[in-house]
């Protein structure tokens, strides 16, 4: 390198250099601080800008003063291009401080022409901002790529990824994808959406550098040593006149999100199917409910048909045994009356013997009818009536009964709550039977002795009366069949139809029979009637006249020719002119023929072969009222239908013949029932 010195002789510029002044307008136009050197290193011309910069004495010639004073504010850089370019260096730029302000500038030397050298210091600070500002937009965009979570690749134009992020780097093996190509090599990647692999022409990047924006693919690839699902964007980076100079890959791992994705489509369906499911089985098992229900139900109809029979049969069975159980010895008198016929004590030990038979299967006839009759009183055809005062007769009655009972056993205590008066209306006799059969069983049911309460009360519209016992009490079955007619559990001992005229005589009265009973505890029976102002009636009953028999002309009316004639026999026995006919028609005909020796008197059955007897009353009623008319009847009485009204007395088969004696005698007694 050739030093030079700042002896060295100037020597003055050769001719074809330019002079000073046009050098130094030369250097006016440049808009750096820049000077010419000679060769020898002395300053040959000057800028404005090199005075302001360089250290240039104005009043001593630019030809005296050297570069190495001259450039002294760019410290060794000046000097040193300089003396390089001198000596034939190719010209260079150096970047380097001017003077102590931090003033950056970019100098550079070259050789003007053979005698002078050129230097200038061009401020490099705008330049410098530029690149600050870059260099700040780069760290921005670094950081940025750092902290995305997606994996971030640019490439150039060429498709080499020039910039990856931190989590592009991790996603590859070592060494990673460098372009494009590989990255589509390493990622195999699979189109999800249109289940097919992608080609490497339709990769994303390659859309991208083919000048597309590509927006959320979803790709399957293989990354990581495994299978990812990504959502891959692509779009191109472009210059200042639009040309593609490279492209901005960004994937995202969404293997998880479309994992979840993935399970919350199968729950769903899976809840769907189970959802369906569901229905299926519940309208399954509605449909299966529906169908038990309605079996049931049909079961139910048939439990009920059956226990409808069984009570009939029962009945049926219970009336035959009894019936049974007194034509027996009827049979047996009647076969000994034969024998004994000679023997008129014997005979009438034998009649007396029917007799009794005989009222025994009456009694049970007269029990059966007060339970089928159900049919409700008809109101005004019955008495007022004192519950309080039928129960203490109830327990006068049945107190030899009792206190056989109490001998034989344990004692039976009576406890009386009996309300001073509790009204209602019905049938004495009918509500003293019913009170009669429950203290029965009450006994019956404490064969060890115990309390026997009999309550009577008022409640709202009912009149009540309670028989409580503290014996062995029902068990369920029991006490759900108590009521059916024949149903004992006595065995011989009971006839089962106590309960049953009980709840009969409940209903005819419009009222109910309730039992509340505990095994082993005791049962209490109660009957609620309907509740009435009780009146205590004027006057005693009348007494029954004697019967004074005179002899009477009576047509008999009956089909049946045993009953027929037993009933001619008895009436003529009492010394009366007995007609006795088997129609309507014979009957009609005998009244009206009969003006000579008019009837006192037509007895008629009911059922009869060519009408009922009640139309005959109602004939006679019509035709010659003056016959008093009597019917005889194997059915219950109806009470209060107003059939009864045209005959003066209804009589119920069997017949009695005091009965009905005591009928005839009696003209002008009114009409009754048997009860
Ligand atoms: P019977 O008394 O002839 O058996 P009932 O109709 O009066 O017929 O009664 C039917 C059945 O009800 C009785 O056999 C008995 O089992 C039961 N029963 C009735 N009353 C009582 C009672 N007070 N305590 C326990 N069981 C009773
Ligand atoms: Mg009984």
């Amino acid at each position: 390198m050739a030093e030079l010195s700042s002896t060295e002789q100037v020597t003055p510029p050769v001719s074809d250099a330019p002079d000073v002044a046009r050098a130094t307008a030369l250097l006016e136009a440049l808009p750096s601080a820049a000077a010419f050197f000679l060769r020898s290193g002395m300053l040959y011309a000057v800028n404005t800008l090199g005075r302001e910069r360089f250290v240039v004495d104005s009043r001593a010639p630019l030809s005296s003063q050297s570069w190495k004073v001259v450039l002294l504010p760019l410290g060794s850089a000046g000097a040193a291009l300089l003396s390089r370019v001198a000596a034939g260096e190719a010209p260079s730029t150096q970047y380097a401080p001017l003077g102590r302000e931090g003033v950056m500038v970019d100098v550079r030397a070259v050789p003007f022409d053979h005698e002078l050298l050129l230097l200038t210091a061009t401020d490099a600070t705008a330049r410098d901002g530029q690149r600050t500002e870059s260099t700040r937009a780069d760290r921005e965009l670094t950081t940025l790529l750092a902290l995305t979570p997606s994996s971030v690749r640019i490439t150039d134009v060429a498709g080499r990824i020039v910039q990856t992020n931190g989590v592009a780097d991790l996603e590859h093996p070592t060494p990673p994808p460098t372009t494009v190509r590989e990255l589509w090599e390493f990622d195999a990647p699979h189109d999800i959406a249109n289940n097919r692999p992608q080609s490497f022409l339709e990769s994303t990047a390659m859309r991208a550098l083919s000048g597309h924006v590509v927006r959320r693919q979803l790709l399957e690839v293989r990354r990581r040593g495994a299978q990812r699902v990504i959502e891959s964007y692509a779009s191109p980076i472009r210059n200042e006149r639009q040309d593609v100079t490279g492209v901005v890959l960004i994937d995202r791992d969404v293997t998880d999100r479309e994992q979840v994705e993935r399970q919350l489509q199968e729950r769903e369906a899976h809840e769907a199917a189970l959802h369906r499911q569901v229905t299926h089985e519940r309208e399954h098992l509605e449909q299966l409910v529906d169908e038990r229900s309605r079996a049931l139900l049909a079961s139910q109809e048939d439990r009920l048909r059956e226990r409808r029979l069984t009570a009939v049969g029962q009945l049926a069975a219970g009336v035959m045994h009894d019936v049974n159980n007194a034509l027996n010895p009827i049979m047996a008198a009647a076969y000994l009356l034969r024998h004994h016929a000679e023997s008129p004590d014997a005979v009438r030990d034998y009649a007396d013997r029917i007799q009794k038979a005989v009222e025994i299967g009456a009694a049970t006839a007269s029990r059966v009818g007060r339970f089928i009759r159900q049919e409700p009183l008809h109101a005004g055809g019955d008495d007022a009536l004192d519950l309080s005062a039928l129960a203490e007769e109830v327990l006068d009655v049945t107190e030899p009964m009792r206190l056989r009972r109490s001998s034989e056993s344990g004692a039976i205590r009576i406890v009386r709550q009996l309300a001073p008066t509790v009204g209602t209306r019905g049938l004495p006799g009918e509500i003293r039977e019913a009170l009669l059969n429950l203290v029965q069983n009450a006994v019956d049911a404490m064969p060890e002795g115990g309390t026997l309460t009999v309550r009577t009360f008022e409640e709202g519209a009912e009149a009540g009366v309670a028989i409580r016992d503290t014996g062995v009490g029902m068990s369920a079955d029991v006490r759900e069949r108590a009521f059916e007619p024949f149903f004992t559990t006595k065995g011989s001992n009971g006839s089962g139809l106590g309960l049953a005229e009980v709840y009969g005589i409940a209903r005819r009265h419009r009222g109910t029979a309730t039992i509340s009973s505990v095994p082993g505890r005791g049962t209490e029976v109660t009957l609620r009637l309907p509740r009435a102002v009780y009146v205590e009636p004027a006057g005693a009953a009348p007494v029954a006249v004697p019967p004074v028999v005179m002899p009477k002309h009576i047509l008999v009316v009956e089909d049946h020719e045993d009953g027929r004639e037993f009933l001619r026999r008895i009436l003529q026995a009492d010394g009366h002119h007995v007609d006795a006919v088997g129609t309507c028609a014979e009957a009609r005909e005998k009244l009206a023929s009969s003006a000579a020796i008019p009837y006192d008197l037509m007895l008629t059955d009911v059922g009869l072969p060519d009408g009922s007897g009640w139309d005959l009353v109602r004939h006679v009623g019509r035709t010659v009222p003056d016959v008093r008319v009597g019917v005889i009847t194997g059915w219950e009485p109806i009470a209060d239908t107003g059939e009864s009204h045209g005959a003066e007395f209804v009589l119920r088969k069997p017949l009695r013949a005091a009965e009905l004696q005591a009928h005839i005698a009696g003209g002008s007694t009114p009409a009754s029932t048997t009860e």
